[in-house]
């Protein structure tokens, strides 16, 4: 099937009991057995939910992957994925993460004995040359909050060559724009928190996967380390997922009309964005993915500049989080990116002055008036 009927129709059978058109959700802890050993596949609900599995079913089939396991939250998701790395193992992170995946590496996953080494990873081949040994590739692609690009066939051809894994943390792109699995990825994460389920009121994750193996491991860790997304939740996410490709769409439209505005405006000094030809990914994202997202980045200078702008802008949303239908704007420095030390930033390029925008779907000319306003009191 096309995606946009996967996105309604995958994973979401009429429910069997009732012809329920919308997977119920089932808030229920355990499930009555009929005798010892005997059940309908459902024993307790940390282990297998059929809500849970429903939205399983469908990301699994919008990343093309065999199957997905839903967390908690992204973090949950890749705390999961990162249990496929034994103490002992070194795992490669492209070096321009979520701050909340830096966190994790450095601050909790570092005490296992797993080490961490951050390294640009736009450039495949300089990264294939430093990198070493590793049993784990991890990379975002376009990158959080500085939209670098990284090859994803280059980088999992690397990775394979090693007998490592690569994972792809895909929020930012969707699998309506980029699927990392066709391009040899061997894990997808998201946080659905963001557009798959797009209406800002749910905070889950996935790992999708193409290998077997893989699968049963994160399955095993669902049900051991018990990080599961809520029945509820999977539900926001499963009625989320069903307007996917008309949202995405819809984001990128008033992206193509916010990023350029951004760029033409004398107060900003730099704007990162890959659907400019000029961005030095661009055409290795043109390959990759179908679209540019509505994701941008742009420097205005310095933390007084951004203080000003962000306390001005009205319709724009001063938040965390992204991929809502509502515009959120934000501050990495002290935001989502406030887990790296102020040296890291500066190395990183995540100036005081970098101010991100999640675009949403309203009106775009509502949102370039807003953002010349907020520019103006800069
Ligand atoms: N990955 C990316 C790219 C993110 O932006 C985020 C959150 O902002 C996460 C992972 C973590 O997801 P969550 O907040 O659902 O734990």
């Amino acid at each position: 099937m096309g995606f946009a009927t996967d996105c309604i129709h995958a994973g979401q059978e009429p429910d069997p009991s009732t012809g329920a058109v919308v997977t119920p959700i089932f808030q229920t802890s355990t499930y009555v057995q009929e005798g010892i050993g005997r059940h309908k596949g459902y024993e307790y609900a940390r282990t297998q939910n059929p809500t849970r599995r429903a939205l399983e079913k469908n990301l699994a089939a919008l990343e093309g992957g065999t199957d997905a396991y839903c967390f908690a939250s992204g973090m949950a998701a890749t705390n999961a994925v990162l249990s496929l790395v034994k103490a002992g193992e070194r795992v490669v992170v492209s070096d321009n993460v979520y701050g909340g995946t830096h966190r994790l590496f450095t601050k909790v996953l570092a005490r296992y004995e797993v080490a961490f080494e951050f390294l640009e990873a736009g450039d495949a081949d300089a990264l294939d040359a430093r990198a070493g040994d590793f049993s784990m590739l991890w990379i975002e692609t376009p990158t959080n909050p500085l939209m670098k690009v990284c090859d994803i066939a280059a980088l999992a051809a690397a990775a394979h060559r090693r007998g490592a894994l690569l994972v792809v943390d895909n929020t930012f792109m969707s699998p309506f724009f980029q699927r990392p699995l066709a391009l040899g990825a061997d894990v997808v994460v998201h946080s659905t928190t963001k557009f798959l389920n797009g209406h800002s009121d749910s905070v889950g994750g996935v790992a999708v996967v193409r290998e077997g193996a893989h699968g049963e491991w994160l399955r095993f860790v669902q049900n051991a380390a018990g990080a599961i997304l809520s029945p509820f939740d999977s539900w926001l996410v499963l009625r989320g997922t069903k307007t996917l490709a008309v949202r995405m769409p819809r984001h990128e439209e008033n992206t193509l009309r916010v990023a350029p505005f951004l760029r033409d405006h004398p107060k900003v000094r730099r704007v990162y964005w890959p659907g400019f030809p000029d961005h030095p990914g661009h055409d290795v994202h043109r390959r990759q993915a179908g679209g540019f997202g509505a994701l941008v980045s742009f420097d205005v200078g310095s933390l007084d500049a951004a203080r000003r702008l962000l306390g001005a802008v009205r319709l724009c949303s001063l938040g965390e989080s992204l991929g809502g239908v509502e515009t959120l704007i934000s501050h990495p420095a002290t935001m989502t990116h406030a887990g790296y030390t102020q040296a890291e930033r500066d190395e990183l390029g995540i100036g005081d002055g970098l101010v991100r925008i999640s675009v949403g779907i309203e009106d775009a000319s509502d949102l370039v008036a807003d953002l010349r306003q907020a520019l103006d009191a800069v």
